[in-house]
């Protein structure tokens, strides 16, 4: 198979690996940009963005890298060409979030079946399994389709978010949960999971993605969480 299908970079093409050492290095070597606290979104004023205001039921934002170059390419990549070689790539980054905090169960944000079906996996479920991280006691399930979130404003995604998720199994009592991405954008989508998480009883609820939007999204291929 490597033969006919010769693994090449996600995003220069350079033959030999799924992410080459230069673009990893890119990725990595990013200036550092003044970031809110809170949902590490760029921010350069004082204290939280305001945007973090309507993230009441999250505790936090975590992301190995900025939604942009190569990481913005690995993401896009791995959801709509399929190129599978990359989660263990994308986990290794993830991992070292995950060693600094400790979660007691992660939840992978979940797709609606329909779209699971047409695409044949769930990347946050992939990243999920290759880390190895622990498994709730139950499970959170995209109960409703939604619109894709990048064509609407902040209000909008809270609304079209707005009871797409519930959780079956048994509760969360005091236990310190992380859902888990591949991309957060305004974080409308992992806070109404927190939302449901917390009325099941999760004493803290963190936001983890391997990439962090920093708004704007503007074009279709950004389409997130469809
Ligand atoms: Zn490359
Ligand atoms: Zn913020």
């Amino acid at each position: 198979m490597d033969l006919l299908y010769p693994e090449r970079c996600v995003n220069c093409g350079a033959f030999g690996a799924s992410f080459c050492d230069s673009c990893e290095a890119r990725m990595l070597d990013a200036p550092p940009i003044p970031r809110c606290a809170f949902c590490r979104g760029h921010w350069d004023g004082k204290d939280n963005c305001p945007r973090c205001f309507e993230l009441q039921a999250l505790d936090g934002v975590r992301a190995v890298a900025d939604y942009e170059g190569p990481a913005r390419r690995l993401v896009l990549s791995l959801k709509y060409r399929y190129t599978l070689p990359v989660v263990p790539v994308m986990a290794r980054h993830l991992q070292p979030l995950f060693d600094d905090e400790a979660f007691d169960a992660v939840v992978p944000v979940p797709l609606h079946p329909s779209r699971q079906r047409y695409r044949g996996f769930n990347q946050a479920e992939l990243l999920h399994r290759e880390l190895g991280l622990p498994q709730p006691p139950g499970q959170l399930l995209r109960v409703r389709r939604t619109r894709a979130q990048y064509a609407l404003t902040s209000v909008g995604r809270a609304a079209n978010v707005a009871g797409a998720f519930a959780y079956h199994g048994d509760a969360l009592e005091g236990l310190r949960v992380a859902i888990l991405d591949d991309v957060v954008t305004t974080g409308a989508t992992a806070n109404e999971c927190a939302r449901v998480l917390r009325d099941q009883g999760a004493a803290s609820v963190t936001a983890v993605a391997f990439a962090r939007a920093n708004y704007g999204p503007t074009s279709p291929d950004d389409a997130l969480h469809i």
